[in-house]
C-alpha cells in the first residue's frame, strides 16, 4: 500500500500519497502494525514469573529421557524390556548416524530379574529390540540347562563409527550404524562367566546351543573360526543382504 502510494499521480493521487504519509507516521499502528512488543522480562524469565504456573514450560513426557524419534519402535522396546538411559551424543553424524538410537546397559526379564550389560551401548531401535528378543527368550533356557541364570552380558560393544574390522578404507562396518553387537561371554549368577570363544567341553554344548539360537535370530554370526578379527569375542548384527544372504561363522572347538 506505501509503495503504491509513492507511484500515484495527479492531484487526488497525491493527496491520497500525503494520507498514506500521514497515516504511516501518524498511526504506525494501523498501517503497519508492528507485533506488541514482547516486555523484555518475559524473554529474560523473571524468577517470580516462573514461579507462576503459566509460565512453566511443559512438563517433560513420560518417556525415559534421551529418546528422539518415532514412538512406535521405542514402545516395543520398553514392551520387550528395554530399560533406556538418556543418550549421549553418541547418534553420530554422516556415515555413522543411528537411526532411531536407544542407549541401554540392562534388560528387564520375563521373571521380573534384571540382565545388565557391562557397559552401556547404543544402537537402533529394532536392532535393540533383536537383542532383547534373544536376550530374555533364548538366553534363560540355554544356560537353565546348565544349571544357570544369566546376570550379566561381559564384553558387549555396540556404536563404533570405523570401518569392518577396523581396515581402513574398508566397507563401513555395521557397528557404525548401530546395527550390531559384541560380546565375549555371559556371566551367571553362581559367579560363572561362560566365554563364547572358550574350547573346554565343559561349556561346549551350551556354546552349541547359542550359535543355534544366534543364526536363527541375527543375518550375521561370526565368531572364532570365521577370521582373525573375530578370535576373542562374537559378533552379531542384522545386515540386509540379497536374498536375504544370512552368515553363520562361528567354530565351536
Ligand atoms: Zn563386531
Amino acid at each position: 500500500m506505501l509503495l503504491c502510494a509513492a507511484h500515484l499521480g495527479g492531484v487526488d493521487n497525491v493527496q491520497a500519497r500525503d494520507r498514506a504519509r500521514s497515516t504511516k507516521f501518524d498511526n504506525p499502528g494501523i498501517v503497519a502494525p508492528l507485533p506488541p512488543r514482547r516486555p523484555v522480562e518475559l524473554t529474560l524469565g523473571r524468577p517470580e514469573q516462573a514461579s507462576t504456573p503459566t509460565a512453566r514450560t511443559t512438563p517433560a513426557p513420560a518417556e525415559p529421557e534421551g529418546l528422539i524419534g518415532p514412538p512406535a519402535c521405542f514402545a516395543t522396546f520398553f514392551e520387550r524390556g528395554g530399560i533406556a538411559l538418556p543418550a549421549a551424543s553418541e547418534s553420530g553424524s554422516g556415515a555413522c548416524t543411528i537411526a532411531e538410537p536407544v542407549t541401554f546397559r540392562a534388560i528387564s526379564m520375563p521373571d521380573g530379574s534384571k540382565t545388565e550389560l557391562d557397559s552401556a551401548i547404543t544402537v537402533t531401535c529394532a536392532f535393540a529390540v533383536e537383542i532383547l528378543d534373544w536376550v530374555r527368550e533364548d538366553l534363560p533356557g540355554i544356560v537353565a540347562r546348565e544349571d544357570g541364570k544369566l546376570t550379566r552380558l561381559a564384553g558387549v560393544g555396540g556404536h563404533a563409527c570405523r570401518p569392518r574390522n577396523g581396515v581402513a578404507g574398508a566397507q563401513i562396518s555395521e557397528h557404525a550404524t548401530g546395527n550390531a553387537l559384541d560380546l565375549f561371554g555371559l556371566r551367571l549368577a553362581d559367579g560363572r562367566t561362560v566365554s563364547l570363544v572358550a574350547t573346554d567341553t565343559a561349556t561346549r554344548s551350551l556354546r552349541e546351543s547359542l550359535k543355534t539360537s544366534a543364526c536363527a535370530r541375527f543375518r550375521t554370526v561370526l565368531g572364532p573360526g570365521s577370521d582373525p578379527s573375530h578370535k576373542d569375542h562374537l559378533h552379531l548384527d542384522m545386515r540386509q543382504r540379497p536374498r536375504d544372504y544370512k552368515i553363520c561363522q562361528w567354530n565351536i572347538e
